[in-house]
């Protein structure tokens, strides 16, 4: 089973449910951990920012008391590529810590430098791919920014899934398995495990009903043969 969702989202920014009741919907399904993941504050429409971002970090906590010894309850971010090597990770006195730290491109962002404007024409327009300069990218920003799992992989502008699981394997960022769409073919996942990266399942849930619901992430594992190296998988039921 899979036994941990680090990839939830809330009303906090586009989703439906409270963050009380993605940790209970977490409990239902037998879960031993979640994390509230929230879009990153340069997405112009769902990011989550300033005291919004605060206020959600001590609903966090304060879940994670009323829960302790049932399920663990962590405090993560989506972040947003907003330039080469750049992102919108919150740093400095006023930002919230983050006990998981995600990194994706999304659409919704206002680019940063041409490479960003690039990737931006190619998601909205169909404008001219650059994929591994895109896997260079996100790769350049997991190093300065400490990422530990990037998201959908693929998703919205391509990216060369070989460059991104050698530079992922080297820095011990994660490639996730999203179960909410398939981002990776099969030869994609396989070529990521030959390139020594390891992999994550995440709900990508937008709703409390969808939180745990790792399905097409299972499946995607194991018709390309990569369970053992999913790091929230164990052997057992569900
Ligand atoms: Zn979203
Ligand atoms: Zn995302």
């Amino acid at each position: 089973m899979v036994f941990a969702d680090y990839h939830t989202h809330t009303l906090y920014s586009h989703g439906t449910g409270t963050p009380e009741e993605n940790v209970q919907a977490a409990l239902q399904r037998g879960l031993s951990a979640i994390a509230i993941s929230e879009h990153g504050p340069g997405h112009r429409f769902y990011g989550v920012r300033g005291k919004k971002l605060l206020a959600l970090r001590r609903e966090v906590d304060r879940l994670a008391e009323k829960y302790a010894g049932q399920i663990q309850v962590l405090m993560g971010i989506e972040c947003n590529l907003t330039a080469y090597g750049r992102c919108d990770l919150p740093t400095g006195p006023d930002a919230p810590p983050f006990d998981v730290t995600i990194l994706a491109y999304h659409k919704g962002v206002w680019p940063e430098d041409g490479f960003l404007w690039g990737r931006t024409l190619e998601a909205l327009a169909g404008g001219k791919p650059d994929p591994i300069r895109t896997a260079n990218a996100l790769l350049a920003a997991a190093e300065r920014y400490h990422i530990r799992i990037f998201s959908h992989p693929g998703l919205y502008v391509q990216a060369d899934i070989p460059t991104l699981a050698r530079g992922a394997r080297e820095l011990g960022v994660l490639l996730e398995l999203n179960a909410a769409r398939t981002t990776m073919s099969k030869a994609e996942i396989q070529a990521a495990k030959a390139a020594g990266a390891a992999f994550i399942i995440g709900s990508d849930a937008h709703t409390p009903e969808r939180v745990g619901d790792f399905q097409l992430g299972i499946q995607a594992a194991r018709e390309a043969g990569v369970l053992s190296q999913v790091i929230n998988w164990r052997e057992g039921e569900a």
